[in-house]
């Protein structure tokens, strides 16, 4: 996959530009003394750190103070941080003592603080100060709380939304309160984009980092006001007067230097001000063509024209980094992955909807970016914005070839699973759990591959909410032959007279479609309602159970787990029951396909299950009693905590088992090839990804039709091995587990993916 790559995540780092990497080069082959050193090549390498120092003082605006330094911005918070707490302990502790920072800093500052006060027993509390919804400080609540502030830190410009703060008005509450608090100020993506002034402030620490403006990684600086307290962090052979010891980075000071040049030189290598803000308008302009429904997650009046955050509705973060990455775009998810969903915790404290949190995209670029370079950059957002029409999951103005969607898909919102099944032989399909963020999606799915849907279904009432299947039904009913609208509370269409005969002779309610049929069967126990929708070719009266290839179980048997029975119409006996039925009713390997999903498994089987070894596996072999059943099941649910605004769980979750994998290594791939082994290769990213970036050779079958590969390669266990591929390796690791739980053994994946191939 060689494509032109354009690089939209300058806030996270940039490229070396070649005059600066020149200068690098210079100083490691030729330049290379120690500044310590009293020869020639150390006073030659002495005068380049002292010239350097002195630019940087002129970038800075900061005629007076020290310049020292350091490996970075992170280094320059530590020493602003000690050197502040030091400062603190020399003067009499107010009363509760604080220490300030942004809600929306960068997390090195509030773990830094939390980090040494702790280590040199400073007794303070560490406390946000909150933002507004545009990211701006509340001034007030500094104004309340400066007096008892042992340190205030905040930033000069957000790197997730490129908010600035009005560093006046934070100098006048903050100095007015407590005209002697050491004050930080985080000026890493505030350089080269705004203009800096320091010495006309009061600020007394501002750490920086080279990496965020075309120097290498590895080095930056502090500055530290006149009079400010400085408690060294490095001790030993006293570089930096003293301040910072350890060997200078020559190199890194080098690319300074010729970085710091280009700042202040009178040239066209940077992009003024007013060139910057036309070049976010470009951005503005397609990305809200592209996606009339995008939403910005900043105020542009008040952040810097090179960083863009947004978030469109419909769609996840990570679908939308998959997307630019696969156009050969390189953004960030502009947030932070915690435990389940992703979420920027910037975002969240400047009180936006959890969605735009969840589904936030951050571009960013920096002054050497160009004209053409930026018409590029549109042309690509374009380009990949429209492949999306490829899966179906935007309209297209063009008539766009769509992925031919037939079988079984599975779509995820969180831990939820909803089910579409297309018949193969007909335009008939059928919706399983139904969930209401998915919606909209499933119906502009539905209408773009032109489907009719027979029923929409749900496999239980949900003890949570109302089933989205109502507004599904309705919003699609100009599709629903009209003797189909009519349905039970599980979306059954009262209409539905066929029948056919189970394993054991139990004759259930059938729904035809096309050359399929779905079968109901009762299976209560997680609650009173529940019930079982099992698929298979329309092939006879009778359905066996190595006929069925899809049971819809809801919440019955959930990977791993069983569905909890600790809800008021939840009946743990009829479970009990209605495990043992399924045992006779589906094959060993039918594939089970839940409605919810904790740990990306994607379906089961009884088989799968079994080899688990967990309480339905007890229940399977025959060997436990209800009673038992009814105790052991008890106490699984009591260790289901539900708290208040976190997700109610349906199920015990167990602690995850790690399957292991067989993996291959992109360049092991690439000989495997040459040498013309058989394999079949299975690019596993979306249609929208593979249009954009091909892999040659491969089949694409996206992560969402797993399951349904899964239940054609039942058939296929001794085949060729087969080697799943994706972007990062993440979804082919999940994959292949998931497919080796299962049973399916001949599957490798490529470590790495296509960014290490
Ligand atoms: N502060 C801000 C605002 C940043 O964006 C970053 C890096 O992303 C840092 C501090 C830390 O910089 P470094 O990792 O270069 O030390």
């Amino acid at each position: 996959m060689s494509q032109q790559e354009f690089y939209l995540d300058s806030n996270a780092t940039t490229v070396v530009l070649p005059p600066i990497a020149d200068a690098v080069m210079t100083a490691l082959t030729q330049e290379f003394g120690n500044p310590s050193s009293s020869h020639v090549t150390g006073i030659r390498a002495k005068a380049r750190m002292e010239r350097t120092r002195a630019l940087a003082r002129q970038v800075m605006g900061a005629e007076n103070g020290e310049v020292i330094f350091t490996s970075g911005a992170t280094e320059g918070i530590q020493t602003a941080v000690i050197s502040a707490l030091q400062s603190a302990k020399r003067r009499p502790m107010p009363e509760k003592p604080l220490l300030l920072y942004g809600a929306t800093e960068h997390k090195a500052v509030p773990e830094t603080l939390k980090h040494w006060a702790r280590l040199l027993d400073v007794p303070a509390e560490v406390r946000a100060i909150p933002v507004d919804h545009r990211g701006r400080l509340d001034l007030d609540f500094i104004a309340a709380h400066v007096d008892r502030a042992l340190m205030v830190c905040t930033m000069a410009v957000n790197n997730e939304t490129g908010c600035f703060q009005d560093l006046r008005a934070l100098e006048q509450v903050i100095r007015t309160g407590n005209p002697q608090v050491p004050w930080m100020v985080d000026c890493v993506q505030a350089l080269g984009k705004l203009p800096l002034a320091l010495s006309s402030t009061t600020i007394d620490y501002a750490p920086f980092s080279g990496h965020k403006l075309y120097a290498p990684k590895g080095i930056g600086w502090l500055y530290v006001r006149e009079g400010a307290g400085l408690t060294p962090v490095i001790a030993g052979g006293g570089q930096e007067g003293g301040l910072r010891s350890g060997t200078e980075n020559g190199a890194g000071i080098a690319a300074l230097e010729v970085l710091f040049g280009l700042m202040l030189a009178d040239d066209s290598t940077f992009a003024d001000h007013a060139t910057l803000l036309d070049y976010r308008a470009q951005l503005v302009a397609t990305l809200t063509r592209v996606f009339p429904d995008l939403v910005f997650n900043q105020d542009h009046s008040c952040s810097v024209p090179t960083t863009l955050n947004f978030s469109v509705p419909g769609f996840s973060s990570k679908e939308l980094m998959d997307l630019f990455d696969a156009a050969g775009i390189r953004v960030s998810s502009g947030s932070a992955c915690s435990s389940k969903v992703t979420r920027s915790f910037v975002l969240d404290a400047m009180g936006l909807p959890a969605w735009q949190s969840e589904s936030a995209i951050r571009l960013s670029f920096g002054p050497a970016m160009t004209a053409p370079e930026l018409k590029a950059v549109c042309e690509r957002i374009d380009t990949a914005v429209s492949a999306l029409a490829t899966s179906c999951l935007l309209e297209s103005e063009h008539d766009a070839e769509k992925f031919g969607l037939k079988g079984l898909i599975q779509f995820k919102a969180g831990s939820s699973c909803c089910w579409l099944y297309v018949d193969p032989d007909s335009d008939h399909c059928v919706v399983v759990d139904p969930v209401d963020s998915l919606n909209e999606r499933l119906e502009r799915l539905i209408r773009c591959q032109d489907l009719t849907p027979v029923a929409i279904l749900d496999t239980h009432g949900h003890a949570d909410h109302v089933s989205s299947g109502v507004a599904l039904r309705e919003a699609l009913s100009d599709r629903i032959p009209p003797f189909l609208m009519e349905v039970d509370a599980l979306g059954w269409p009262n209409a539905c007279g066929s029948r056919r005969t189970l394993a054991d002779g139990q004759v259930m309610p059938a729904l035809v479609l096309g050359e399929s049929v779905l079968v109901r069967v009762p299976l209560p126990g997680h609650t009173d309602d529940s019930v079982g929708l099992f698929l298979s070719r329309n092939e006879g009266d009778t359905l066996l159970s190595e006929d069925l290839d899809f049971a819809f179980c809801g919440d019955t048997i959930l990977m791993g787990s069983l569905g909890r029975t600790n809800f008021s119409n939840s009946q743990p006996q009829a479970l009990y029951h209605s495990l043992n039925q399924l045992s006779v009713w589906l094959s060993p390997d039918t594939l089970i396909c839940p409605s919810h999903d904790y740990h990306h498994q994607f379906a089961t089987s009884l088989a799968a299950e079994q080899r688990e070894g967990g309480l339905l596996a007890q229940v399977l072999s025959g060997g436990m009693a209800e009673e038992a059943f009814l105790s052991a099941k008890a106490e699984l649910d009591r260790g289901l905590c539900d708290q208040p605004g976190t997700e109610l769980m349906c199920g015990a979750t167990p602690t995850q088992t790690s399957v292991a994998v067989a993996e291959l290594s992109g360049q092991e791939l690439c000989q495997w090839r040459s040498e013309g082994r058989r394999m079949s290769v299975l690019d596993i990213r979306e249609p929208h990804e593979f249009a954009l970036s091909p892999t040659q050779g491969a089949d694409n079958v996206p992560l969402s039709r797993l399951v349904n590969f899964m239940a054609q390669q039942r058939y296929r266990l001794d085949s060729d091995p087969v080697v799943l591929i994706c972007r990062s390796g993440s979804r082919s690791l999940l994959a292949s587990q998931s497919l080796r739980r299962l049973g399916i053994n001949n599957i490798l994946h490529v470590a790495g993916g296509h960014a290490l191939s």
